[in-house]
């Protein structure tokens, strides 16, 4: 599943610089990670699609924060979405819906929109206004 390109020196180092970013791409969930370093002047990507590995969501997570959004119906994210995108034990959806689930602001925004998507009706209206 993951995509590699560039070549990584050894070990990372002090001097290497990480990002990792999330983004949305015709509707599917995507993660990017990039690793630079001065020193060795090397650069390397990786990405893949649907949630991100844990060190790389950490890493966004540590940027960007997490959002806390309610499951189940009828106001939350469908418990069917949830468990299709991260594949969530019957045990971590339970938890989920106790506590909410934590998902990053682009995951977020994505549940929102499969959430939506699922109903035309709902995806399509746009409030009156501002
Ligand atoms: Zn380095």
């Amino acid at each position: 599943m993951d995509e590699h390109s560039g070549t990584l020196h050894c070990e990372p180092c002090e001097a290497c610089h990480f990002e990792a970013w999330q983004r949305i791409v015709d509707g599917r969930l995507r993660w990017e990670e990039s690793q630079s370093c001065p020193v060795y002047g090397v650069q390397a990507c990786h990405g893949g699609w649907g949630p991100p590995p844990p060190w790389v969501r950490e890493r966004i997570i540590a940027e960007e924060g997490t959002v806390r959004l309610p499951v189940g119906e009828p106001d939350g994210v469908p418990i069917a979405l949830l468990r299709r995108v991260y594949g969530l034990t019957i045990a971590e959806v339970a938890a989920a819906r106790a506590t909410g689930w934590e998902a990053t602001p682009v995951e977020a925004r994505f549940l929102a929109e499969s959430a939506g998507a699922a109903d035309p009706g709902q995806a399509y209206s746009s409030p009156s206004g501002g």
